[in-house]
Protein backbone atom coordinates (compact mmCIF):
# COMPACT_ATOMS: atom_id res chain seq x y z
CA UNK A 1 0.00 0.00 0.00
CA UNK A 2 2.66 2.30 1.08
CA UNK A 3 4.70 1.17 -1.97
CA UNK A 4 2.09 1.96 -4.35
CA UNK A 5 2.07 5.22 -2.72
CA UNK A 6 5.10 6.02 -3.68
CA UNK A 7 4.54 4.71 -7.18
CA UNK A 8 2.79 8.11 -8.60
CA UNK A 9 2.71 11.41 -7.76
CA UNK A 10 2.07 14.64 -8.71
CA UNK A 11 4.35 17.79 -8.53
CA UNK A 12 3.81 21.52 -8.63
CA UNK A 13 6.99 23.56 -8.16
CA UNK A 14 6.68 26.41 -5.85
CA UNK A 15 8.52 29.50 -7.32
CA UNK A 16 8.34 33.03 -6.42
CA UNK A 17 5.92 34.12 -8.77
CA UNK A 18 3.54 31.14 -7.54
CA UNK A 19 3.38 27.49 -8.68
CA UNK A 20 4.70 25.53 -11.70
CA UNK A 21 1.89 23.56 -13.51
CA UNK A 22 1.53 20.23 -12.02
CA UNK A 23 3.49 17.42 -13.75
CA UNK A 24 3.78 13.22 -12.31
CA UNK A 25 6.84 11.82 -11.65
CA UNK A 26 7.10 7.20 -10.98
CA UNK A 27 9.00 6.12 -8.46
CA UNK A 28 9.87 8.71 -5.98
CA UNK A 29 10.58 8.74 -2.29
CA UNK A 30 8.28 11.08 -0.33
CA UNK A 31 10.35 12.78 2.28
CA UNK A 32 9.01 11.17 5.50
CA UNK A 33 7.57 8.10 4.65
CA UNK A 34 8.27 4.73 5.82
CA UNK A 35 9.95 4.07 2.45
CA UNK A 36 12.65 6.50 2.65
CA UNK A 37 15.79 5.27 4.84
CA UNK A 38 14.96 1.89 3.00
CA UNK A 39 15.22 3.53 -0.43
CA UNK A 40 18.11 5.40 0.42
CA UNK A 41 20.35 3.33 1.94
CA UNK A 42 22.85 4.97 0.20
CA UNK A 43 23.48 7.43 2.57
CA UNK A 44 26.45 6.83 4.62
CA UNK A 45 26.43 9.50 7.30
CA UNK A 46 27.04 6.26 9.74
CA UNK A 47 30.45 5.99 8.52
CA UNK A 48 32.19 8.48 9.88
CA UNK A 49 31.32 6.72 13.40
CA UNK A 50 31.49 3.59 12.17
CA UNK A 51 35.44 4.28 11.45
CA UNK A 52 35.77 6.09 14.47
CA UNK A 53 34.26 3.17 16.98
CA UNK A 54 37.61 1.25 14.87
CA UNK A 55 40.27 4.35 15.43
CA UNK A 56 40.44 5.14 11.90
CA UNK A 57 41.09 8.69 10.58
CA UNK A 58 44.34 11.16 11.80
CA UNK A 59 44.97 11.87 15.03
CA UNK A 60 46.38 15.31 15.49
CA UNK A 61 47.88 15.95 19.03
CA UNK A 62 46.01 13.42 20.37
CA UNK A 63 42.92 14.26 19.17
CA UNK A 64 41.00 12.21 16.69
CA UNK A 65 39.74 13.09 13.57
CA UNK A 66 37.46 10.14 11.87
CA UNK A 67 36.92 10.79 8.17
CA UNK A 68 33.87 13.17 7.02
CA UNK A 69 30.63 12.29 5.15
CA UNK A 70 28.08 14.45 3.94
CA UNK A 71 25.17 12.52 2.15
CA UNK A 72 27.77 10.02 0.16
CA UNK A 73 30.63 12.24 0.04
CA UNK A 74 33.70 10.78 2.19
CA UNK A 75 36.68 12.14 2.99
CA UNK A 76 39.69 10.39 5.28
CA UNK A 77 42.73 11.75 6.40
CA UNK A 78 45.90 10.11 7.01
CA UNK A 79 49.60 10.21 8.09
CA UNK A 80 50.46 7.39 6.61
CA UNK A 81 49.83 4.34 4.14
CA UNK A 82 48.89 1.77 6.71
CA UNK A 83 46.15 3.55 7.90
CA UNK A 84 44.59 5.19 4.75
CA UNK A 85 45.00 1.27 3.94
CA UNK A 86 43.16 0.09 7.06
CA UNK A 87 40.32 2.89 6.24
CA UNK A 88 40.05 1.36 3.25
CA UNK A 89 39.18 -1.37 4.30
CA UNK A 90 36.74 -0.55 6.82
CA UNK A 91 35.07 1.00 3.82
CA UNK A 92 35.02 -2.06 2.21
CA UNK A 93 33.78 -3.32 5.16
CA UNK A 94 30.93 -0.98 5.63
CA UNK A 95 29.84 -1.22 1.74
CA UNK A 96 29.39 -4.86 2.20
CA UNK A 97 27.45 -4.21 5.45
CA UNK A 98 24.93 -1.75 3.77
CA UNK A 99 24.94 -3.69 0.16
CA UNK A 100 26.27 -0.77 -1.77
CA UNK A 101 29.37 -0.85 -4.11
CA UNK A 102 31.47 2.62 -3.68
CA UNK A 103 32.72 3.23 -7.54
CA UNK A 104 36.17 2.83 -7.87
CA UNK A 105 35.82 5.96 -10.75
CA UNK A 106 34.66 8.57 -7.78
CA UNK A 107 37.96 7.07 -5.38
CA UNK A 108 40.58 9.88 -5.42
CA UNK A 109 44.13 9.38 -3.86
CA UNK A 110 46.43 12.94 -2.72
CA UNK A 111 49.42 12.67 -1.27
CA UNK A 112 50.67 15.77 0.01
CA UNK A 113 54.28 16.33 1.23
CA UNK A 114 55.60 12.86 0.67
CA UNK A 115 56.77 10.90 -2.96
CA UNK A 116 55.55 7.64 -1.48
CA UNK A 117 54.20 5.29 -4.32
CA UNK A 118 51.56 2.69 -3.03
CA UNK A 119 48.61 1.14 -4.28
CA UNK A 120 44.98 0.94 -2.72
CA UNK A 121 42.37 -1.23 -4.02
CA UNK A 122 38.13 -0.64 -3.84
CA UNK A 123 36.36 -3.95 -5.24
CA UNK A 124 39.78 -5.02 -6.39
CA UNK A 125 40.57 -1.96 -8.50
CA UNK A 126 43.43 0.47 -8.20
CA UNK A 127 42.12 3.50 -7.08
CA UNK A 128 43.50 6.39 -9.26
CA UNK A 129 46.15 9.06 -7.64
CA UNK A 130 45.60 12.68 -8.33
CA UNK A 131 46.52 16.26 -7.36
CA UNK A 132 43.86 17.39 -6.53
CA UNK A 133 40.41 16.70 -6.01
CA UNK A 134 36.85 18.60 -4.90
CA UNK A 135 35.49 18.36 -1.39
CA UNK A 136 31.66 19.64 -0.94
CA UNK A 137 32.78 22.65 -3.71
CA UNK A 138 36.45 23.15 -2.07
CA UNK A 139 39.25 22.20 -4.21
CA UNK A 140 41.87 20.45 -2.18
CA UNK A 141 45.38 19.92 -3.79
CA UNK A 142 48.97 17.77 -3.45
CA UNK A 143 50.64 21.23 -2.93
CA UNK A 144 48.32 22.16 0.38
CA UNK A 145 47.97 25.68 -0.11
CA UNK A 146 44.84 27.38 -1.15
CA UNK A 147 46.74 28.66 -4.59
CA UNK A 148 45.07 26.16 -7.20
CA UNK A 149 41.56 26.85 -5.74
CA UNK A 150 42.15 30.49 -6.29
CA UNK A 151 43.10 29.90 -9.38
CA UNK A 152 40.08 27.91 -9.86
CA UNK A 153 37.95 30.96 -8.38
CA UNK A 154 39.65 33.53 -10.50
CA UNK A 155 38.55 31.58 -13.93
CA UNK A 156 34.98 30.70 -12.15
CA UNK A 157 34.99 35.02 -11.67
CA UNK A 158 36.00 35.81 -14.81
CA UNK A 159 33.26 33.75 -16.40
CA UNK A 160 30.55 34.66 -14.47
CA UNK A 161 31.04 38.33 -15.00
CA UNK A 162 30.83 37.70 -18.73
CA UNK A 163 27.93 35.53 -18.20
CA UNK A 164 26.42 38.41 -15.91
CA UNK A 165 26.89 41.19 -18.26
CA UNK A 166 24.93 38.99 -21.38
CA UNK A 167 22.08 38.35 -19.15
CA UNK A 168 21.64 42.40 -18.30
CA UNK A 169 21.97 43.05 -21.73
CA UNK A 170 19.28 40.92 -22.85
CA UNK A 171 16.80 42.48 -20.18
CA UNK A 172 17.89 46.00 -19.72
CA UNK A 173 19.54 48.53 -22.24
CA UNK A 174 22.89 49.35 -21.65
CA UNK A 175 21.97 53.15 -21.66
CA UNK A 176 19.46 52.48 -19.40
CA UNK A 177 20.10 54.01 -15.26
CA UNK A 178 19.03 50.32 -14.40
CA UNK A 179 21.80 48.75 -16.10
CA UNK A 180 24.67 49.60 -13.56
CA UNK A 181 22.70 49.11 -10.56
CA UNK A 182 21.40 45.26 -12.16
CA UNK A 183 24.90 44.71 -12.54
CA UNK A 184 26.02 46.12 -8.95
CA UNK A 185 23.29 43.97 -7.37
CA UNK A 186 24.38 41.12 -8.97
CA UNK A 187 27.99 41.20 -8.58
CA UNK A 188 26.98 41.67 -4.37
CA UNK A 189 24.40 38.65 -4.72
CA UNK A 190 26.47 36.22 -7.41
CA UNK A 191 29.59 37.23 -8.51
CA UNK A 192 31.36 37.97 -4.32
CA UNK A 193 29.93 34.87 -2.69
CA UNK A 194 30.74 32.69 -6.13
CA UNK A 195 34.68 33.69 -5.35
CA UNK A 196 35.09 33.38 -1.62
CA UNK A 197 32.58 30.57 -1.15
CA UNK A 198 33.72 28.83 2.01
CA UNK A 199 36.39 31.55 2.46
CA UNK A 200 36.05 31.26 6.19
CA UNK A 201 38.30 27.95 6.44
CA UNK A 202 40.76 28.83 4.24
CA UNK A 203 44.07 29.85 5.73
CA UNK A 204 46.57 32.53 4.97
CA UNK A 205 45.93 33.99 1.51
CA UNK A 206 48.89 35.26 -0.21
CA UNK A 207 49.76 38.07 -1.77
CA UNK A 208 50.05 37.22 -4.73
CA UNK A 209 46.91 35.01 -4.68
CA UNK A 210 45.01 38.15 -3.58
CA UNK A 211 46.17 39.81 -6.78
CA UNK A 212 44.93 37.12 -9.00
CA UNK A 213 41.31 37.64 -7.09
CA UNK A 214 42.36 41.65 -7.40
CA UNK A 215 42.61 41.53 -10.86
CA UNK A 216 39.90 39.86 -11.72
CA UNK A 217 37.47 41.82 -9.84
CA UNK A 218 39.06 45.07 -11.02
CA UNK A 219 39.03 44.26 -14.29
CA UNK A 220 35.09 43.50 -14.08
CA UNK A 221 33.99 46.30 -12.55
CA UNK A 222 35.90 48.45 -15.36
CA UNK A 223 33.92 46.53 -18.13
CA UNK A 224 30.59 47.21 -16.26
CA UNK A 225 31.58 50.73 -15.84
CA UNK A 226 32.92 50.63 -19.23
CA UNK A 227 35.69 53.15 -18.37
CA UNK A 228 39.54 52.51 -19.52
CA UNK A 229 41.98 49.39 -17.80
CA UNK A 230 44.24 52.32 -15.95
CA UNK A 231 41.55 53.81 -13.54
CA UNK A 232 42.68 53.55 -10.74
CA UNK A 233 40.75 50.91 -8.43
CA UNK A 234 40.75 53.26 -5.34
CA UNK A 235 38.10 55.09 -6.83
CA UNK A 236 36.10 52.81 -8.48
CA UNK A 237 35.83 51.28 -5.06
CA UNK A 238 34.97 54.35 -3.18
CA UNK A 239 32.51 55.58 -5.76
CA UNK A 240 30.55 52.49 -5.69
CA UNK A 241 31.04 51.56 -1.82
CA UNK A 242 32.55 48.14 -2.77
CA UNK A 243 35.07 46.15 0.04
CA UNK A 244 37.83 45.05 -1.47
CA UNK A 245 37.96 41.72 -1.87
CA UNK A 246 40.22 40.88 0.56
CA UNK A 247 37.91 42.77 3.44
CA UNK A 248 35.12 40.33 2.07
CA UNK A 249 37.46 37.52 2.87
CA UNK A 250 38.26 38.97 5.85
CA UNK A 251 34.29 39.66 7.12
CA UNK A 252 33.22 35.87 6.70
CA UNK A 253 36.20 34.61 8.24
CA UNK A 254 35.27 36.70 11.23
CA UNK A 255 31.79 35.66 10.98
CA UNK A 256 33.02 31.81 10.92
CA UNK A 257 35.16 32.25 13.94
CA UNK A 258 31.77 33.00 15.73
CA UNK A 259 30.27 30.26 14.51
CA UNK A 260 33.01 27.52 15.37
CA UNK A 261 32.79 29.40 18.82
CA UNK A 262 29.07 28.99 19.50
CA UNK A 263 28.88 25.52 17.84
CA UNK A 264 27.79 22.11 20.05
CA UNK A 265 29.36 19.72 17.22
CA UNK A 266 32.06 17.89 19.78
CA UNK A 267 34.35 18.32 16.61
CA UNK A 268 34.35 21.30 15.86
CA UNK A 269 35.32 22.19 19.85
CA UNK A 270 37.92 19.61 19.13
CA UNK A 271 38.98 21.50 16.38
CA UNK A 272 39.28 24.57 18.00
CA UNK A 273 41.33 22.68 20.98
CA UNK A 274 44.33 21.69 18.38
CA UNK A 275 43.87 25.53 16.84
CA UNK A 276 45.04 26.77 20.68
CA UNK A 277 47.62 23.95 20.65
CA UNK A 278 49.26 25.29 17.54
CA UNK A 279 48.82 28.91 18.49
CA UNK A 280 50.53 28.13 21.73
CA UNK A 281 53.74 26.36 20.04
CA UNK A 282 53.82 29.14 17.99
CA UNK A 283 53.01 27.47 14.61
CA UNK A 284 50.91 29.17 11.40
CA UNK A 285 47.16 27.90 11.42
CA UNK A 286 44.33 28.82 10.94
CA UNK A 287 43.68 30.26 14.50
CA UNK A 288 46.10 32.61 14.05
CA UNK A 289 45.64 33.68 10.86
CA UNK A 290 41.81 34.71 12.89
CA UNK A 291 43.74 36.77 15.49
CA UNK A 292 45.82 38.44 12.80
CA UNK A 293 42.83 39.59 10.97
CA UNK A 294 41.44 40.76 14.39
CA UNK A 295 44.34 43.14 15.45
CA UNK A 296 44.13 44.45 11.74
CA UNK A 297 40.82 45.67 12.70
CA UNK A 298 41.85 46.69 15.94
CA UNK A 299 40.04 44.20 18.06
CA UNK A 300 41.38 42.45 20.92
CA UNK A 301 38.83 40.28 22.12
CA UNK A 302 40.00 36.95 23.52
CA UNK A 303 37.85 33.78 22.39
CA UNK A 304 35.38 33.71 25.43
CA UNK A 305 34.61 37.40 24.65
CA UNK A 306 33.91 36.70 21.22
CA UNK A 307 32.16 33.37 22.52
CA UNK A 308 29.75 35.32 24.77
CA UNK A 309 28.54 37.90 22.41
CA UNK A 310 25.56 37.72 20.82
CA UNK A 311 25.96 36.95 16.61
CA UNK A 312 24.09 39.96 15.35
CA UNK A 313 26.65 42.13 17.94
CA UNK A 314 29.43 40.52 16.65
CA UNK A 315 27.98 40.87 12.35
CA UNK A 316 26.93 44.47 13.30
CA UNK A 317 30.75 45.05 15.26
CA UNK A 318 32.69 43.73 12.58
CA UNK A 319 30.94 45.15 9.56
CA UNK A 320 31.57 48.57 10.83
CA UNK A 321 34.91 47.94 11.74
CA UNK A 322 35.83 46.58 8.12
CA UNK A 323 34.08 49.70 6.63
CA UNK A 324 35.49 52.08 8.70
CA UNK A 325 39.21 50.35 7.94
CA UNK A 326 38.69 50.18 3.99
CA UNK A 327 37.30 53.12 3.91
CA UNK A 328 40.34 55.58 5.86
CA UNK A 329 42.92 52.92 3.01
CA UNK A 330 40.79 53.72 0.04
CA UNK A 331 40.86 57.54 0.82
CA UNK A 332 44.35 56.52 1.89
CA UNK A 333 45.59 55.24 -1.87
CA UNK A 334 43.46 57.71 -3.15
CA UNK A 335 45.55 61.12 -2.08
CA UNK A 336 48.84 59.11 -2.83
CA UNK A 337 47.75 59.32 -6.08
CA UNK A 338 49.64 62.04 -8.25
CA UNK A 339 46.77 62.91 -10.45
CA UNK A 340 44.03 62.26 -7.98
CA UNK A 341 45.58 63.95 -4.38
CA UNK A 342 44.03 67.17 -5.38
CA UNK A 343 40.82 66.60 -6.02
CA UNK A 344 37.84 69.09 -5.82
CA UNK A 345 35.58 67.34 -3.60
CA UNK A 346 36.93 64.55 -0.98
CA UNK A 347 35.28 61.66 0.58
CA UNK A 348 33.02 62.33 3.53
CA UNK A 349 30.87 59.49 4.14
CA UNK A 350 30.96 56.25 2.12
CA UNK A 351 27.95 55.78 -0.26
CA UNK A 352 26.87 54.61 -3.66
CA UNK A 353 27.55 57.95 -5.40
CA UNK A 354 23.88 59.19 -6.24
CA UNK A 355 24.59 59.72 -10.34
CA UNK A 356 24.46 56.22 -10.72
CA UNK A 357 21.18 55.58 -10.33
CA UNK A 358 19.81 58.99 -11.63
CA UNK A 359 21.28 59.01 -15.06
CA UNK A 360 21.91 57.02 -17.73
CA UNK A 361 24.88 54.22 -17.65
CA UNK A 362 26.56 56.20 -20.49
CA UNK A 363 26.49 59.91 -18.41
CA UNK A 364 27.30 57.88 -15.11
CA UNK A 365 30.25 56.77 -17.51
CA UNK A 366 30.81 60.29 -18.03
CA UNK A 367 30.32 62.11 -14.45
CA UNK A 368 32.39 58.73 -13.54
CA UNK A 369 35.77 59.28 -15.86
CA UNK A 370 35.27 62.90 -15.01
CA UNK A 371 35.12 62.74 -11.07
CA UNK A 372 38.12 60.76 -11.40
CA UNK A 373 40.32 62.66 -14.27
CA UNK A 374 39.71 59.77 -16.48
CA UNK A 375 38.03 61.85 -19.45
CA UNK A 376 40.40 61.24 -22.98
CA UNK A 377 42.33 64.31 -22.25
CA UNK A 378 46.12 64.43 -22.70
CA UNK A 379 47.13 65.46 -18.96
CA UNK A 380 44.93 62.74 -17.38
CA UNK A 381 47.34 59.50 -19.29
CA UNK A 382 50.17 61.87 -18.86
CA UNK A 383 51.75 59.04 -16.89
CA UNK A 384 51.39 57.10 -20.46
CA UNK A 385 51.98 59.52 -23.08
CA UNK A 386 55.37 61.08 -21.00
CA UNK A 387 55.05 64.59 -22.26
CA UNK A 388 52.58 67.30 -21.83
CA UNK A 389 50.71 69.05 -24.94
CA UNK A 390 49.05 71.52 -25.41
CA UNK A 391 44.88 72.16 -25.86
CA UNK A 392 44.31 70.98 -29.43
CA UNK A 393 41.55 74.18 -29.93
CA UNK A 394 43.36 76.99 -28.43
CA UNK A 395 47.01 75.82 -28.31
CA UNK A 396 47.54 78.66 -25.68
CA UNK A 397 47.42 76.26 -22.34
CA UNK A 398 48.23 73.01 -21.57
CA UNK A 399 46.00 69.85 -22.19
CA UNK A 400 44.64 69.63 -19.06
CA UNK A 401 40.68 68.50 -17.85
CA UNK A 402 40.54 71.92 -16.10
CA UNK A 403 41.59 73.85 -19.26
CA UNK A 404 39.43 71.62 -21.36
CA UNK A 405 36.28 72.13 -19.14
CA UNK A 406 37.44 76.73 -19.74
CA UNK A 407 38.37 76.66 -23.27
CA UNK A 408 36.58 79.54 -24.94
CA UNK A 409 37.46 77.92 -28.47
CA UNK A 410 34.71 75.24 -27.85
CA UNK A 411 31.49 75.94 -29.23
CA UNK A 412 29.11 74.33 -26.05
CA UNK A 413 28.99 75.93 -23.33
CA UNK A 414 31.82 76.63 -20.10
CA UNK A 415 31.59 73.66 -17.66
CA UNK A 416 31.60 73.77 -13.98
CA UNK A 417 33.06 70.99 -12.47
CA UNK A 418 32.18 71.57 -8.78
CA UNK A 419 28.86 70.50 -10.27
CA UNK A 420 30.16 67.33 -10.43
CA UNK A 421 30.30 66.96 -6.92
CA UNK A 422 27.14 68.43 -5.74
CA UNK A 423 24.68 66.16 -7.66
CA UNK A 424 21.92 68.78 -9.01
CA UNK A 425 19.98 68.12 -12.61
CA UNK A 426 22.23 70.32 -14.03
CA UNK A 427 25.08 67.53 -13.55
CA UNK A 428 22.95 66.30 -16.19
CA UNK A 429 23.06 68.63 -19.42
CA UNK A 430 26.88 69.26 -18.26
CA UNK A 431 27.66 66.03 -18.75
CA UNK A 432 26.13 66.30 -21.87
CA UNK A 433 27.97 69.22 -22.67
CA UNK A 434 31.54 67.55 -21.90
CA UNK A 435 30.19 64.92 -24.83
CA UNK A 436 29.96 67.58 -27.21
CA UNK A 437 33.12 69.17 -25.85
CA UNK A 438 35.03 65.63 -26.79
CA UNK A 439 33.34 65.42 -30.11
CA UNK A 440 34.52 68.27 -31.42
CA UNK A 441 38.00 67.67 -30.19
CA UNK A 442 37.97 64.77 -31.75
CA UNK A 443 36.68 66.35 -35.07
CA UNK A 444 39.85 68.57 -34.76
CA UNK A 445 42.97 65.98 -35.03
ZN1 LIG B 1 42.09 75.43 -25.10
Amino acid sequence: MIYLLNKTSSIAVKTPFGKTEEFSANNLVKQGTIHGPVFCCSSLSSYPEFCNKHGMGIKINNIQIPPLSFVDDIISIHNNEIDAIKTNACAEVFQNRKRLLFNVKKCKIITMNTETDFNIQINNDNIEHVKSAKYLGHLISDSNGISLLIYEREKAGRSTFSELIATVEVIISSHSNLYIQALLKLFHTVLIPRIIHNCGVWGRITNNDLQKLNICVNSGLKRILKVPVSTPNCSIYLELKILPIKYHIMKSKLLYLKTVLSSDIQIIRDMLIIQCQLISQNKNCWLKDMFSNLYDLNLYHTLLEIKSITSSAWKTLIIEKINQKAFTELNDELRSKKKLHQLSYDYKTWQVQEYFSKYSSFISSIVFKTRTKMLPITDNFSSSYGSQSDCPKCKNSIDTQEHFFKCSEYSSPEIDDNLFYHMTTETNIHANHIIQRLEERNNKH
